[in-house]
């Protein structure tokens, strides 16, 4: 090559070199330049910043997918996480309407549930029925489940490990229908709730703050249909809990 070609390839690659540097400095890699824009795309300033040495970017961070249901039922799946999967008939999950305004959250399947793998259709659950009806209610409008997926042989008490194994299922059923009210059933439920161990009669009625959602204690429909007189004071609970729902409790 002659030395004049020589001399326009120098003077060619001077002026690829000025540009690159050029654009360098626009986008802020090479020095940070105040009041300037960002790199065009993160994309771009990752592989400027990088040599083949270098390790590989981190993938980025998978989307957090809605919580369902459906999900949440299959995560369950045939469960055998505490002891009560060796008595029980079926699983009972819940029912109702995945967009409730309103989410019911008893204590445990009895034996009508546990025949039936659904919640709240014993004495106690048509008492519960018939107390929506009265206010325009179906069981259809809103959700209803327990902490215990599982019925405690002969009805007893739930033990702490039982509740404590169960009921991250029935928080993650809260999130994902993420009513405007849930109404706590019976002490075990509020207890389970609320973190807390006051009576039921103390907690009944009144409004507290569960992960911005308000919930509201109430008397089990099995005690009121030993303590028929307090149906008034669980009358007065659940417009309360309606009130607060809004759109008469219709979802
Ligand atoms: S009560 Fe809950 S944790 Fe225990 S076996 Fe039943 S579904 Fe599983």
């Amino acid at each position: 090559m002659s030395r004049r070609g020589h001399a326009a390839d120098l003077a060619e690659s001077v002026r690829a070199l000025r540009d690159y540097f050029a654009y360098l400095g626009r986008s802020g890699v090479l020095f940070p330049i105040p009041g300037a824009p960002p790199p065009a795309s993160a994309k771009a300033a990752t592989i400027l910043a990088t040599s083949p040495g270098d390790p590989a970017p981190a993938p980025p961070a998978p989307q957090a997918t809605a919580d369902t249901l459906e999900k949440i039922r299959d995560d369950l799946g045939d469960c055998t996480r505490c002891r009560l999967h060796q008595t029980r008939r079926n699983i009972v999950f819940g029912v109702g309407n995945p967009k409730a305004r309103i989410v019911f959250v008893g204590e445990a399947p009895g034996a009508d549930e546990d025949a039936k793998g659904e919640p709240f259709v014993g004495r106690a659950g048509q008492l519960l029925t018939n107390m929506l009806k009265a206010f325009g209610l179906n069981r259809s409008d809103v959700y209803i489940c327990n902490v215990l997926k599982c019925r405690p042989p002969e009805n007893r008490d739930p033990d702490p490990v039982e509740a404590q194994t169960c009921s991250p299922f029935m928080l993650r059923q809260i999130r994902a229908i993420r009513p405007k009210v849930v109404c706590a059933l019976g002490k075990h439920a509020a207890h389970t709730l609320l973190r807390t161990t006051d009576p039921i009669t103390k907690l009944r009625g009144k409004a507290f703050d569960f992960e911005g959602t308000k919930l509201v204690p109430a008397f089990h429909p099995a005690y009121l249909l030993r303590n028929p007189r307090s149906q008034w004071e669980a009358r007065t609970d659940l417009k309360k809990v309606l009130e607060l729902a809004g759109n008469g409790g219709k979802p």
